[in-house]
Protein backbone atom coordinates (compact mmCIF):
# COMPACT_ATOMS: atom_id res chain seq x y z
CA UNK A 1 0.00 0.00 0.00
CA UNK A 2 2.57 2.43 -1.23
CA UNK A 3 -0.17 5.48 -1.85
CA UNK A 4 -1.92 5.02 1.95
CA UNK A 5 -3.58 8.68 2.82
CA UNK A 6 -3.40 10.09 -0.48
CA UNK A 7 -5.66 11.95 -2.89
CA UNK A 8 -5.18 11.03 -6.57
CA UNK A 9 -6.87 12.89 -9.49
CA UNK A 10 -6.97 10.92 -12.96
CA UNK A 11 -8.39 12.40 -15.90
CA UNK A 12 -9.82 10.55 -19.12
CA UNK A 13 -10.10 7.49 -16.43
CA UNK A 14 -13.41 6.17 -17.59
CA UNK A 15 -11.55 4.09 -19.96
CA UNK A 16 -8.42 2.70 -21.33
CA UNK A 17 -5.15 3.72 -20.20
CA UNK A 18 -6.80 5.96 -17.41
CA UNK A 19 -9.35 3.52 -16.33
CA UNK A 20 -5.63 1.24 -14.97
CA UNK A 21 -3.91 3.92 -13.55
CA UNK A 22 -7.10 4.60 -11.64
CA UNK A 23 -7.60 1.11 -10.49
CA UNK A 24 -3.64 0.68 -9.75
CA UNK A 25 -3.23 4.02 -7.37
CA UNK A 26 -6.61 2.60 -5.44
CA UNK A 27 -5.32 -0.68 -4.67
CA UNK A 28 -1.85 1.15 -3.56
CA UNK A 29 -4.39 2.58 -0.98
CA UNK A 30 -5.34 5.94 -2.75
CA UNK A 31 -8.57 7.72 -3.13
CA UNK A 32 -9.02 8.33 -6.50
CA UNK A 33 -11.35 10.94 -8.20
CA UNK A 34 -12.26 9.14 -11.60
CA UNK A 35 -12.54 12.34 -14.13
CA UNK A 36 -14.30 11.63 -17.37
CA UNK A 37 -15.90 13.78 -19.94
CA UNK A 38 -19.04 11.72 -21.91
CA UNK A 39 -18.75 8.32 -20.30
CA UNK A 40 -20.68 8.76 -17.20
CA UNK A 41 -21.30 5.19 -17.03
CA UNK A 42 -18.19 3.44 -18.07
CA UNK A 43 -16.91 5.65 -15.02
CA UNK A 44 -18.93 4.88 -12.43
CA UNK A 45 -18.42 1.33 -13.35
CA UNK A 46 -14.67 2.41 -12.52
CA UNK A 47 -15.62 3.31 -9.24
CA UNK A 48 -17.62 0.17 -8.02
CA UNK A 49 -14.92 -2.14 -9.75
CA UNK A 50 -12.44 0.33 -7.16
CA UNK A 51 -14.63 0.05 -4.09
CA UNK A 52 -15.41 -3.65 -4.51
CA UNK A 53 -12.00 -4.27 -4.15
CA UNK A 54 -11.85 -2.39 -1.08
CA UNK A 55 -10.33 1.00 -2.32
CA UNK A 56 -12.27 4.48 -2.53
CA UNK A 57 -13.19 6.24 -5.35
CA UNK A 58 -15.46 8.88 -6.62
CA UNK A 59 -16.38 10.05 -10.48
CA UNK A 60 -16.54 13.53 -11.22
CA UNK A 61 -17.81 14.73 -15.16
CA UNK A 62 -16.02 17.59 -16.55
CA UNK A 63 -13.78 18.36 -19.74
CA UNK A 64 -10.20 19.32 -19.09
CA UNK A 65 -10.24 21.35 -22.09
CA UNK A 66 -12.77 23.44 -20.78
CA UNK A 67 -11.19 26.14 -18.35
CA UNK A 68 -14.41 27.00 -16.26
CA UNK A 69 -15.41 23.47 -15.44
CA UNK A 70 -11.57 22.72 -14.57
CA UNK A 71 -11.77 25.40 -12.32
CA UNK A 72 -14.87 23.67 -10.54
CA UNK A 73 -13.96 20.43 -10.65
CA UNK A 74 -10.30 21.53 -8.87
CA UNK A 75 -12.30 23.77 -6.30
CA UNK A 76 -14.79 21.07 -5.67
CA UNK A 77 -12.24 18.47 -4.83
CA UNK A 78 -9.96 20.52 -3.34
CA UNK A 79 -12.51 21.80 -0.87
CA UNK A 80 -14.15 18.19 -0.45
CA UNK A 81 -10.31 16.57 0.71
CA UNK A 82 -8.37 19.55 1.40
CA UNK A 83 -5.36 17.91 -0.11
CA UNK A 84 -4.06 16.96 -3.89
CA UNK A 85 -1.09 14.61 -3.99
CA UNK A 86 -1.05 12.84 -6.86
CA UNK A 87 -2.71 14.54 -10.08
CA UNK A 88 -1.96 12.03 -13.12
CA UNK A 89 -3.30 13.83 -16.35
CA UNK A 90 -4.23 11.04 -18.97
CA UNK A 91 -7.31 12.60 -20.41
CA UNK A 92 -6.41 12.45 -24.29
CA UNK A 93 -7.96 12.29 -27.78
CA UNK A 94 -6.66 11.39 -31.61
CA UNK A 95 -7.55 13.44 -34.75
CA UNK A 96 -5.48 11.52 -37.34
CA UNK A 97 -5.21 13.13 -40.81
CA UNK A 98 -2.36 13.91 -43.04
CA UNK A 99 -1.39 17.75 -43.42
CA UNK A 100 -3.19 18.45 -46.53
CA UNK A 101 -6.44 16.87 -44.87
CA UNK A 102 -5.99 17.81 -41.57
CA UNK A 103 -8.86 20.61 -40.63
CA UNK A 104 -7.71 23.47 -38.10
CA UNK A 105 -10.70 22.39 -36.01
CA UNK A 106 -9.23 18.81 -35.48
CA UNK A 107 -5.86 20.70 -35.38
CA UNK A 108 -7.64 22.61 -32.60
CA UNK A 109 -9.52 19.84 -30.86
CA UNK A 110 -5.97 17.88 -29.84
CA UNK A 111 -4.07 20.82 -28.59
CA UNK A 112 -7.21 21.82 -26.16
CA UNK A 113 -7.62 18.61 -24.59
CA UNK A 114 -3.64 16.92 -24.57
CA UNK A 115 -1.60 20.08 -23.68
CA UNK A 116 -4.43 22.92 -22.70
CA UNK A 117 -5.93 20.45 -20.52
CA UNK A 118 -2.56 19.25 -18.52
CA UNK A 119 -2.03 23.35 -18.60
CA UNK A 120 -5.93 23.63 -17.11
CA UNK A 121 -5.69 20.99 -14.35
CA UNK A 122 -1.50 21.94 -13.38
CA UNK A 123 -2.51 25.38 -12.58
CA UNK A 124 -4.91 24.43 -9.44
CA UNK A 125 -2.80 21.51 -8.58
CA UNK A 126 0.30 23.40 -8.32
CA UNK A 127 -1.37 25.94 -6.18
CA UNK A 128 -2.58 23.66 -4.02
CA UNK A 129 0.76 21.42 -3.79
CA UNK A 130 2.74 24.39 -2.80
CA UNK A 131 0.45 25.43 -0.15
CA UNK A 132 0.59 21.80 1.61
CA UNK A 133 4.79 21.41 0.34
CA UNK A 134 4.25 18.28 -1.24
CA UNK A 135 2.82 16.60 -4.11
CA UNK A 136 3.64 15.01 -7.69
CA UNK A 137 1.82 15.19 -11.13
CA UNK A 138 2.35 12.58 -14.25
CA UNK A 139 1.62 13.48 -17.81
CA UNK A 140 1.10 11.29 -20.23
CA UNK A 141 2.83 11.98 -23.28
CA UNK A 142 3.65 9.56 -26.04
CA UNK A 143 5.92 8.20 -28.25
CA UNK A 144 4.60 9.86 -30.99
CA UNK A 145 5.12 13.10 -29.19
CA UNK A 146 9.29 11.30 -28.86
CA UNK A 147 9.66 10.15 -32.65
CA UNK A 148 6.84 11.43 -34.35
CA UNK A 149 4.11 10.10 -36.76
CA UNK A 150 2.87 10.37 -39.53
CA UNK A 151 -1.10 11.39 -39.69
CA UNK A 152 -0.37 12.74 -36.63
CA UNK A 153 0.88 16.65 -36.67
CA UNK A 154 -1.72 17.29 -34.14
CA UNK A 155 -1.47 14.54 -32.03
CA UNK A 156 2.54 14.62 -31.94
CA UNK A 157 2.56 18.57 -31.27
CA UNK A 158 0.28 18.05 -28.11
CA UNK A 159 2.57 15.23 -27.17
CA UNK A 160 5.74 16.84 -27.39
CA UNK A 161 4.14 20.14 -26.14
CA UNK A 162 3.50 17.95 -22.55
CA UNK A 163 7.34 16.85 -22.30
CA UNK A 164 8.44 20.37 -22.89
CA UNK A 165 5.62 21.42 -20.31
CA UNK A 166 6.27 18.66 -17.81
CA UNK A 167 10.35 19.46 -17.47
CA UNK A 168 9.39 23.58 -17.45
CA UNK A 169 6.95 22.65 -13.99
CA UNK A 170 9.59 20.81 -12.70
CA UNK A 171 11.83 23.10 -12.57
CA UNK A 172 9.03 25.95 -11.38
CA UNK A 173 8.40 23.54 -8.41
CA UNK A 174 11.45 21.19 -7.41
CA UNK A 175 12.83 23.60 -5.01
CA UNK A 176 9.79 22.44 -2.88
CA UNK A 177 10.39 18.79 -4.23
CA UNK A 178 6.82 18.81 -6.00
CA UNK A 179 8.11 16.35 -9.11
CA UNK A 180 6.70 16.40 -12.19
CA UNK A 181 7.16 14.11 -14.93
CA UNK A 182 5.91 12.17 -17.54
CA UNK A 183 5.34 8.58 -19.17
CA UNK A 184 6.12 8.27 -22.84
CA UNK A 185 3.64 5.13 -23.67
CA UNK A 186 3.81 3.39 -27.26
CA UNK A 187 1.27 1.54 -28.74
CA UNK A 188 -1.55 0.33 -25.91
CA UNK A 189 -4.05 -1.72 -26.83
CA UNK A 190 -6.82 0.53 -26.02
CA UNK A 191 -10.12 1.91 -28.15
CA UNK A 192 -7.92 4.51 -29.22
CA UNK A 193 -5.70 2.42 -31.14
CA UNK A 194 -8.52 -0.07 -31.67
CA UNK A 195 -9.31 2.43 -34.28
CA UNK A 196 -6.35 2.17 -36.36
CA UNK A 197 -6.44 0.28 -39.67
CA UNK A 198 -4.92 -3.83 -39.57
CA UNK A 199 -2.34 -2.07 -42.24
CA UNK A 200 -1.28 0.62 -39.20
CA UNK A 201 -1.55 -1.95 -36.72
CA UNK A 202 0.95 -4.49 -38.63
CA UNK A 203 3.53 -1.16 -38.93
CA UNK A 204 3.04 -0.39 -35.66
CA UNK A 205 3.86 -3.70 -34.53
CA UNK A 206 7.54 -4.16 -37.06
CA UNK A 207 8.26 -1.17 -35.39
CA UNK A 208 8.32 -2.43 -31.73
CA UNK A 209 10.94 -4.79 -30.77
CA UNK A 210 8.94 -6.52 -28.37
CA UNK A 211 6.57 -7.41 -31.24
CA UNK A 212 3.23 -6.52 -29.64
CA UNK A 213 1.12 -3.60 -28.25
CA UNK A 214 1.43 -3.24 -24.52
CA UNK A 215 -1.31 -3.58 -22.23
CA UNK A 216 -2.74 -0.44 -19.86
CA UNK A 217 -1.77 -1.96 -17.07
CA UNK A 218 1.72 -2.19 -17.74
CA UNK A 219 1.38 1.93 -18.45
CA UNK A 220 -0.62 2.60 -14.86
CA UNK A 221 2.17 0.66 -12.95
CA UNK A 222 4.80 3.19 -14.12
CA UNK A 223 2.48 5.94 -13.91
CA UNK A 224 2.04 4.19 -10.02
CA UNK A 225 5.91 3.88 -9.24
CA UNK A 226 6.16 8.06 -10.42
CA UNK A 227 3.48 8.92 -8.08
CA UNK A 228 4.68 6.78 -5.27
CA UNK A 229 7.73 7.89 -3.00
CA UNK A 230 10.08 4.79 -4.47
CA UNK A 231 10.26 8.03 -7.43
CA UNK A 232 11.20 10.69 -4.07
CA UNK A 233 14.25 12.02 -6.44
CA UNK A 234 12.99 11.58 -10.00
CA UNK A 235 11.82 14.81 -11.18
CA UNK A 236 11.70 16.26 -15.03
CA UNK A 237 11.62 13.01 -16.74
CA UNK A 238 9.84 11.33 -19.40
CA UNK A 239 9.99 7.42 -19.53
CA UNK A 240 9.25 5.49 -21.91
CA UNK A 241 6.62 2.42 -22.07
CA UNK A 242 7.01 1.17 -25.13
CA UNK A 243 8.62 -2.25 -25.73
CA UNK A 244 11.65 -0.72 -27.08
CA UNK A 245 10.16 1.44 -30.18
CA UNK A 246 12.01 4.70 -29.01
CA UNK A 247 14.84 3.33 -28.10
P1 LIG B 1 -9.07 6.09 -24.77
O1 LIG B 1 -9.28 4.63 -24.56
O2 LIG B 1 -9.61 6.72 -26.00
O3 LIG B 1 -9.62 6.87 -23.47
C1 LIG B 1 -9.52 8.25 -23.42
C2 LIG B 1 -9.99 8.74 -22.07
O4 LIG B 1 -9.85 10.17 -22.07
C3 LIG B 1 -11.45 8.43 -21.82
O5 LIG B 1 -11.62 8.13 -20.46
C4 LIG B 1 -12.12 9.76 -22.15
O6 LIG B 1 -13.30 9.98 -21.40
C5 LIG B 1 -11.08 10.75 -21.72
N1 LIG B 1 -11.24 12.06 -22.32
C6 LIG B 1 -11.21 12.40 -23.64
N2 LIG B 1 -11.40 13.72 -23.77
C7 LIG B 1 -11.57 14.22 -22.53
C8 LIG B 1 -11.79 15.51 -22.02
N3 LIG B 1 -11.92 16.57 -22.80
N4 LIG B 1 -11.92 15.66 -20.68
C9 LIG B 1 -11.80 14.61 -19.84
N5 LIG B 1 -11.59 13.35 -20.27
C10 LIG B 1 -11.48 13.17 -21.60
O7 LIG B 1 -7.52 6.47 -24.76
P2 LIG B 1 -6.26 5.71 -24.15
O8 LIG B 1 -5.66 4.90 -25.24
O9 LIG B 1 -6.59 5.08 -22.86
O10 LIG B 1 -5.28 6.96 -23.93
C11 LIG B 1 -5.08 7.56 -22.66
C12 LIG B 1 -3.93 8.53 -22.76
O11 LIG B 1 -2.75 7.82 -23.19
C13 LIG B 1 -4.13 9.63 -23.79
O12 LIG B 1 -3.55 10.83 -23.33
C14 LIG B 1 -3.39 9.11 -24.99
O13 LIG B 1 -2.99 10.16 -25.85
C15 LIG B 1 -2.21 8.43 -24.33
N6 LIG B 1 -1.56 7.43 -25.16
C16 LIG B 1 -2.24 6.33 -25.61
C17 LIG B 1 -1.57 5.39 -26.40
C18 LIG B 1 -2.25 4.16 -26.92
O14 LIG B 1 -1.61 3.46 -27.72
N7 LIG B 1 -3.47 3.85 -26.54
C19 LIG B 1 -0.24 5.60 -26.72
C20 LIG B 1 0.42 6.72 -26.24
C21 LIG B 1 -0.25 7.63 -25.45
P3 LIG B 1 -14.79 9.88 -22.04
O15 LIG B 1 -14.93 8.50 -22.53
O16 LIG B 1 -15.66 10.23 -20.91
O17 LIG B 1 -14.79 10.88 -23.16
Amino acid sequence: MRLEGKTALVTGASRGIGRAIAKTLASQGAMVIVNYNGSKEAAEQVVSEIREAGGTAISFGCSVANPQAVETMMKEMISQYKRLDILVNNAGITRDNLILKMKEEDFDAVLNTNLKGVFHTCRYAARQMLKQKAGCIVNISSISGVMGNAGQTNYAASKAGVIGFTKSLARELASREIRVNAVAPGFIETEMTEKLPETAVEAGKSQIPFGRFGKAEEVAKAVCFLASDDASYITGQVLHVDGGMGM
